[in-house]
């Protein structure tokens, strides 16, 4: 877990009621400190800014054995392929780069915080069993290629949702061509097509890999069940898409989206086609993408010639290492020092920019501008908050080569950098080492926690009940015995209802440990189809009206639960577990959808809340807000473990007996999809308290 969030995360599993994690669990301090001047002041900054969520998750931590990696001691994925990862290993990670351990031969899943905790709590964690595209791998990089560019140019081809429900799988005799580090770089991006996962079977390189990390003896494991860890002879895949290395050009994706792809050739047409101005502004290398030793090394060699010609980044350039081990082992052998000489400011190791944590100090407000990364993703806002700052994705070698021109059409394949003299000359391809020759360094060893952490029950849980940040959970109330009675209709909603509509992020993420403070966001996107207005609605009881929340609360404190009837694919989007907590905490027990978003009934389901369909989806239009359902027929049976009227494998029917509020009555047919566990689930409060029950 990251430490955004973990923080959710953490709180629920506080509630499981158990002395450790079911599974070995880890936290990353890394998404909450700020790039500015360089990593030593920016590190102070940001603890000092965050000391209250740092020490709640590290009290955590040392109370429940997991290992906490403090702030500054780098980037999750990062040190999860240096720790952690393992062929063959199953792993979740809530943040959507976790997959980038499939460069180490893992399954590793990106998951929400509620998933996370099921694993952590021991509750069944479930998956739709995904599909799988090959990548037939061919040839051999060369050149000004890096293996960034096989999924810069594969996101071209497969576009933003083209991986969705799918694993990637790489094969092929390609493979034996790349470094394990690059192969997580690949994978690391495969979450920008969609994909469940991604990940390569077990070749050399993620051996030596492991030799380099200390951890020989997981290598010689993995050699000695190599046959279980690559696919079958004649495997079948649902696509294959056939990529020959040796052919591919470099590439640069963006702006604003991953899967516009352009390869370098044809980059200073679209440059001047689109009338954008010929700058690069800043280059930054690093992120969990792009942070390995190899990739320091390369761009060190370019760096190098540079240094050699007397000159420095014409664009401003920024370096964030992905480790502290990173940090500690390119500052020995001298790669730092050559790019602190083009200009080059070592960031903390951390997300910094890659994230939005960012302090840009060289841009007036708003003004239009590019900036070159070797991050993964480039939605608009994402690095700097500037809607205008147009930001591209390349490899960490194209970053460099373009800061040092600091023009936006410079292709170095083809154009001549100018030296201190005023001659040409061309910048020669990058080149450098897979691993360190004299072996990692771990550096500060502070920042390293021990190989087991042990939990440790005496340990108090830093929670200050003043914080405006975090709140300790309370386990939410039983579900009803019976059936249900005088459910108010607060709010029917219209159209799109996303994770984002019904608990929005931004400058909602500090909130993200704090359940009563982050419900003030509760649907506030959402479209009330009665009145028309967003986040827009009457109370019944006073005729006044009033943001969701606030009427969701007056109604929760006259004891009045309440519902909400929503649209097709209600809470699609990220599977953010505050959308479901949020409802639940607010009082509402039931909602009624025309279609549900899988992942999002299922964290509805687990917080206790009951998800319903419409039977006939045309039902929609006969609810709105006022209505009241007085009775419902079959909630009883369900929660009994009774067989209802008319059940099916996949659920059952409930009947919902409505009143206008002119007394008009009539009966909606609704069905649910409850498994005997989301039975009890419901029957218990949540999934949490069945746990623990
Ligand atoms: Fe996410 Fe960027 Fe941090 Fe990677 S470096 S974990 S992509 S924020």
């Amino acid at each position: 877990m990251q430490d955004a969030s973990a923080q959710m995360a953490i709180l629920q599993f506080m509630l499981a009621g158990m002395p450790t994690t079911a599974v070995p669990s880890s936290i990353h301090c890394d998404h909450l400190i700020v790039g500015h001047k360089g990593a030593d002041q920016d590190l102070v900054n940001s603890i000092e800014n965050n000391k209250e969520i740092f020490n709640f998750l590290q009290s955590a931590a040392e109370k429940y054995g997991m290992s906490f990696w403090k702030p500054g001691s780098g980037i999750i994925h990062q040190i999860v392929l240096e720790n952690y990862a393992a062929p063959g290993l199953l792993m979740l990670g809530t943040d959507s780069h976790t997959p980038n351990a499939g460069g180490l031969g893992a399954i590793a899943i990106g998951v929400g915080g509620a998933d996370a905790v099921d694993a952590m709590a021991n509750i069944p964690w479930e998956l739709k069993a995904p599909e799988v595209i090959g990548i037939k791998l061919t040839g051999k990089l060369n050149g000004w290629t890096s293996p960034k560019d096989v999924i810069l140019h594969l996101a071209g081809k497969l576009t933003v949702r083209g991986g969705t429900g799918h694993i990637i799988e790489y094969f092929g005799p390609g493979i034996d061509t790349l470094s394990c580090t690059g192969m997580g770089t690949i994978c690391n991006m495969g979450a920008e097509v969609g994909a469940t996962t991604s990940l390569f079977p077990f070749v050399n390189s993620m051996s030596s890999y492991l030799h380099a990390t200390g951890r020989g003896p997981v290598a010689e494991a993995a050699r000695q069940h190599a046959n279980f860890l690559r696919a079958d002879e004649g495997a079948q895949y649902d696509k294959v898409i056939e990529l020959n290395l040796s052919d591919l050009e470099p590439h640069i994706n963006g702006p604003f989206t991953p899967d516009l792809a352009t390869p370098l050739s044809k980059f200073a047409d679209v440059v001047r086609k689109n009338g954008w101005k010929d700058e690069v502004k800043v280059g930054l290398i690093g992120s969990c993408t792009n942070s390995s030793y190899e990739d320091m090394d390369r761009v060190t060699s370019l760096a190098k010639q540079a240094v050699e010609k007397g000159i420095k980044s014409k664009a401003g350039f920024f370096i964030t290492p992905g480790s502290e081990q990173i940090r500690a082992t390119i500052e020995r052998d001298g790669q730092t020092g050559v790019l602190e000489q083009v200009g080059g400011v070592v960031l903390a190791n951390a997300c910094g920019p890659c994230i939005g944590q960012w302090t840009r100090d060289d841009l007036n407000d708003k003004e239009e501008n590019a900036i070159l990364t070797s991050f993964n993703r480039n939605f608009k806002n994402r690095n700097d908050g500037n809607a205008t700052t147009m930001n591209f994705l390349t490899s960490p070698e194209l970053v460099t080569a373009m800061s040092l021109s600091g023009k936006l059409t410079f292709n170095p394949l083809t154009d001549p950098l100018i030296d201190a003299s005023g001659k040409e000359f061309m910048l020669q391809p990058p080149y450098g080492d897979n691993l360190p020759q004299n072996g990692f360094i771990p550096g500060n060893l502070s920042y390293t926690p021990p190989d087991i952490s042990h939990p440790n029950s005496a340990i108090q849980i830093n929670v200050d009940p003043k914080s405006s940040r975090l709140q300790v959970l309370e386990p939410f109330g039983p579900g009803p015995v019976g059936e249900f009675e005088d459910l108010q209709v607060m709010l029917k909603v219209k159209g799109k209802c996303t994770t984002d509509h019904i608990s929005a992020a931004g400058p909602w993420l500090k909130y993200k440990g704090h359940l009563e403070n982050i419900a003030h966001n509760t649907l506030n996107g959402a479209l009330n189809a009665d009145n028309e207005k967003v986040n827009v609605v009457q109370n019944v009881f006073t005729g006044k009206e009033g943001a969701i929340h606030e009427v969701g609360r007056e109604y929760q404190a006259l004891g009045k639960p309440w519902i909400v009837v929503t649209d097709h694919n209600y809470g699609e989007g990220s599977a953010r577990e505050h959308a479901a907590l949020q409802m639940r905490y607010l009082g509402c027990p039931l909602i009624l959808a025309r279609s549900f978003a899988r992942i999002h009934q299922t964290n509805l389901k687990k917080q206790g809340v009951l998800p319903l369909t419409f039977a006939d989806p045309a039902d929609w239009e006969k609810m709105h807000g006022g209505d009241v359902i007085e009775s419902t027929e079959g909630v009883a049976d369900l929660v009994a473990g009774r067989p209802g009227k008319n059940d099916t494998p996949e659920g059952g029917e409930i009947l919902l007996n409505v009143r206008r509020p002119d007394g008009e009555k009539y009966v909606i047919k609704a069905l649910h999809t409850m498994s005997k566990d989301q039975v009890d689930w419901f029957r218990k409060g949540s999934a949490l308290n069945a746990a623990r029950s």
